[in-house]
């Protein structure tokens, strides 16, 4: 496809919300790879309002940062417009929430940009979980929440733990 949407190879038909995928790889040349998904967890997380917190390594892949939320609309993003404006929501960071609706990642990998999907909706788990039995009271600091994104989320555990998906979904 071009970034324009439309079809320059094969025969099949574009995904209505091919438009994720086509405006971030647009905006970011470095990103060569993007996912797309309505996890479970994600979307019950983003519909209680509150910051993700570094609660777990996973939670430390934003560095201390919240998720950026994608607030334009609850619908499918289903037009070059809303495309633009989820990646500048996006922007640099490895993955959004798309509250009422889901998730989208990016990576400079297939392994990087799976990964961020994954870990996204592995620390909306565990922070669903920890609400669900108290007020969450302990997490880590912006210091060392930086410093575990770079320690726990190097390309090297990325890529880790994308082999251990395969190694699994090949079981
Ligand atoms: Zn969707």
């Amino acid at each position: 496809m071009s970034f324009g949407g439309e079809v320059l190879e094969g025969t099949g038909t574009p995904h209505i919300e091919a438009h994720i995928h086509l405006e971030i790889m647009r905006r970011n040349s470095s990103v060569t790879c993007t996912v797309h998904s309505h996890a479970q967890a994600a979307v019950a997380f983003a519909a209680l309002g509150t910051p993700l917190l570094p609660l777990s390594h996973d939670g430390a892949l934003f560095g201390g940062d919240d998720v950026p939320r994608f607030t334009d609309t609850g619908a499918l993003v289903s037009t070059s417009a809303l495309g633009v404006a989820l990646a500048e929501t996006l922007g640099d960071a490895p993955a959004a929430l798309l509250p009422k609706h889901g998730l989208v990642a990016a990576g400079d990998s297939v392994h990087a940009a799976v990964m961020h999907a994954v870990l996204l909706e592995r620390a909306c788990r565990a922070q669903l979980t920890a609400m669900a039995a108290g007020p969450v009271r302990v997490f880590s600091d912006r210091a060392e929440a930086q410093f575990k994104r770079q320690q726990c989320w190097s390309d090297g555990q990325l890529r880790a733990g994308w082999e251990y998906l395969v190694r699994s979904a090949e079981r």
